[in-house]
């Protein structure tokens, strides 16, 4: 209120003051002369101050045009001036719209459109590190392999962006099944970012496929580091890759390693099957046959398993039957009632023929609906040596033939049956993903062992009662042969009894 006083009384005085010089500039006599190109100009005193005033406009007007002249000659020539920056405020606009198009565009699936926004955004924007990767997913989305390629190319050249082109390329040369250059892509994307989940569990992968054990192990604890597996999960793999490496050196002949390979690979993981065979048979070659035993009877603590069993006998490779099924109750004795028991325990008494307890030892494994083709096959073994007549010893064999094989290797990933165990799956090469299981039964496979058989064997004898024949003992029973009729998921102990060194033999070509 007061202010406003203040600023109208102010206004009153400057009027006043104004009338007053003009009054006083009219009544005054005299003026300025100006003298322009020799004509003479008389002022008077008002025209002289309204001349002063338009001077001072004229002036300040030139010098505007002139800042302007200076600031178009500068936008000709590139500087960056209030023009450009109005310019290229706009270009920025559109840059970024065909961008968020083009990100759209992918985002619905529309390749073709993603990529022509992909380089209207980069004729605007000229950022590579954001069009580039827009250009190369929209390529491969449109299916645009060259272009695509083209773009991580240039991805990799900046170092901000080379991690997201490496990986670009790797998933490329994956897709188009070049294993051995995604590895080596795997490898430097690892070195620029070690953390990255996704690129260890690819680099792990390749690395096991071929059969890079070293470098596999180092990726391992790399995971174990950064925290993306569980100790437990460390543990197991790394037991896993020891004993590959160990199966690698062990084909190279330089067995010490192998054997310490293996004793390291029991000792991560003693309930991992091979390694503890491979462990024992490695103390044993050490000349440590007690170890060997330790760790097997662990082993078959954990789960009872035909190889260890063959680990198991080869401590004592020349023992006398009788002594081998005594030693044998180290394994015997836990699990009692375990198939895989009584099945060893059966073979074991076959070998030392003892029929009537390799009966009592299979007891109803062999029923019908239960038995697998281990348990018939030692059935039609234990008919033979006890006299029965081919007809019936027929007859269990050609229930073996259509009876499940038992347990097996099968991959947990795919469900392929391995002969032997291995690291890496061998059909969708996972690894360690192999498990000792009974796998579902082929229906087509049991159809076509029905309509073979009678081909093979006559109409066979319906299944025959167990009767005992005591005292038919003859002594030139090749159980080994009878036994190697039938195809069987793993060879068994009378085998390595019979023919030790082809035994010694086989194992060696699971080993590798
Ligand atoms: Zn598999």
């Amino acid at each position: 209120m007061l202010w406003s006083l203040i600023k109208i009384l102010v206004f009153v005085a400057i009027v006043a003051a104004l009338a007053i010089g003009a009054s006083i500039l009219l009544e005054t006599s005299g003026g300025v002369q100006v003298t322009v190109a020799g004509t003479e100009y008389t002022l008077g005193p008002l025209q002289s101050v309204i001349a002063i005033v338009v001077l001072v406009v004229a002036v300040w007007v030139l010098l505007k045009i002139l800042s302007l002249c200076v600031a178009i000659l500068r936008f000709i020539s590139g500087d960056e001036t209030a023009i450009s920056r109005y310019f290229s405020r706009g270009r920025e606009r559109k840059g970024y719209q065909a961008l968020a198009d083009g990100l759209m565009a992918l985002a619905s699936g529309e390749g073709r459109v993603a990529m022509n926004k992909a380089a209207r955004a980069e004729r605007y924007l000229h950022k590579p590190e954001l069009t580039n990767l827009l250009t190369a997913q929209a390529a491969e989305m449109a299916g645009d392999r060259h272009k695509a390629t083209e773009s991580y190319k240039r991805l990799i050249e900046d170092d901000k962006t080379r991690f997201v082109g490496v990986r670009g390329i790797m998933k490329q040369k994956l897709a188009e099944g070049d294993t051995e250059t995604a590895r080596k892509l795997a490898e430097k994307a690892f070195a620029l970012k070690p953390r990255h989940a996704e690129t260890q569990d690819v680099l792990l992968r390749l690395q096991a496929q071929a059969h890079d054990w070293a470098g596999a192990r180092s990726t391992l604890s790399a995971k174990l580091k950064s925290g993306t597996l569980p100790r437990d999960v460390y543990t197991r793999r790394e037991a896993v890759l020891a004993l590959s490496e160990a199966h690698e050196v062990l084909d190279e002949n330089s067995s010490i390693d192998a054997r310490e390979q293996a004793i390291e690979a029991n000792r991560l993981s003693p309930d991992l099957v091979p390694a503890a065979a491979m462990a024992a048979r490695a103390y044993v070659s050490k000349g440590k046959p007690k170890n060997a035993t330790r760790l097997l009877r662990k082993a078959w603590d954990a789960q009872p398993h035909p190889d260890l069993a063959a680990a198991f006998a080869e401590i004592e490779p020349n023992e006398s039957p009788q002594e081998r099924i005594r030693r044998f109750t180290v394994l015997t004795k836990t699990h009692p009632d375990h198939p895989e028991t009584r099945l060893l325990l059966a073979e074991l008494y076959v070998v030392a023929e003892d029929f009537p307890e390799a009966r009592r030892a299979l007891g109803d494994l062999a029923e019908p609906g239960k038995g697998d083709a281990r348990a018939l096959t030692l059935m039609a073994a234990i008919e033979r040596g006890e006299g029965a007549s081919d007809g019936i010893v027929r007859a269990w064999l050609a229930r073996a033939l259509e009876a499940p094989r038992g347990p097996q290797w099968v991959c947990e990933n795919c469900h392929t049956i391995h002969s032997a165990w291995m690291p890496v799956c061998s059909n969708c090469e996972a690894l360690d993903t192999l498990a000792w299981k009974t796998p579902p039964r082929s229906e087509v496979q049991g159809a076509v062992a029905a309509h073979v058989l009678p081909l093979l064997v006559g109409q066979p004898d319906p299944a025959p009662e167990p009767e005992p024949m005591p005292d038919s003992k003859s002594d030139d029973i090749p159980e080994a042969e009878l036994v190697d009729t039938i195809p069987r998921p793993e060879d068994p102990l009378e085998t390595q009894v019979s023919t030790g060194a082809e035994a010694d033999q086989k194992d060696d070509k699971k080993a590798s």
